[in-house]
């Protein structure tokens, strides 16, 4: 599942494609807006909020996420699509590039006015000009005996981390991702370190990941082997962790 710098930058793309701009095309290939037409309207921005994009059309708001298999990808006008037009969910248009989104998870046209309706249950955003850290803590704290690793997923503690970053963090804060929330030595330290992989996650891709999918491979820190388990709060979902046992503990 793309994590919050992935969304980050899809929303600094469609504002180099369309922030400014009047739509000459808006094309909803979701049946329940398949009539709604924004053609002539200007796009003032899209945000991100955690996963979610929030694509700010005058009165009205474009919610979308990527879910698992989303993304948003800018062509010039008469580009060959790369991605196979029947994932296509939604398309806008503006002179010089034509934004689609394929695969969305998520497609949803709400008043401005309604944003928090479908955003305001998250926790403070990692990348957002609003971060938070104080805030973030005091939520991960709110369930003390929850392992750390599931608490870093829950958004509405704080927006932005998916399953590769939630190793990483801990790998970074040499603290084991099965440790609970309560017993963590330097919360605020771990919160901060979350938001600096984060935003250089923005700033110098590609990355390279110090846990995440490293198993039985040397720890980059200490040389001890990675090791992973399975750590999730849904059955049919057992997303695995991956960290160092020898130094995080
Ligand atoms: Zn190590």
């Amino acid at each position: 599942m793309p994590e919050g710098d992935v969304v980050w930058h899809a929303a600094a793309r469609l504002n180099r494609a369309l922030a400014g701009k009047t739509l000459t095309k808006s094309d909803f290939r979701v049946p329940r807006y398949a009539t709604l037409d924004l053609r002539g309207r200007t796009v003032d921005e899209t945000v991100s909020r955690g996963k979610h994009l929030l694509t700010r059309i005058g009165d009205v708001t474009v919610h979308t996420h990527l879910k698992m298999e989303g993304v948003w990808r800018v062509f010039t006008p008469g580009q060959r699509w790369n991605r196979p037009a029947h994932q296509a969910r939604l398309i806008l248009a503006a002179e010089g590039h034509e934004a689609v989104g394929f695969a969305l998870g998520i497609v949803e046209v709400l008043p401005r006015a309604k944003e928090e309706d479908v955003v305001g249950h998250l926790g403070p955003d990692l990348l957002g000009a609003d971060w938070d850290p104080d805030e973030a803590a005091r939520r991960l704290l709110s369930d003390p005996a929850r392992p750390l690793g599931l608490a870093l997923l829950d958004q509405t503690n704080l927006a932005g981390i998916g399953n590769i970053y939630r190793s990483e963090i801990c790998w970074v804060s040499r603290v084991d991702p099965r440790t609970p929330v309560g017993e963590v030595d330097d919360l605020p330290a771990l919160v901060n370190n979350a938001h600096d992989v984060l935003m250089s996650a923005t700033h110098q891709p590609p990355w390279r990941p110090r846990a995440y999918q490293r198993s039985r491979m040397p720890c980059r820190r200490c040389g001890s082997g990675i090791e992973s388990q399975a750590l999730s709060d849904d059955p049919a979902n057992q997303r695995h962790v991956w960290f160092c046992p020898k130094c995080q503990r």
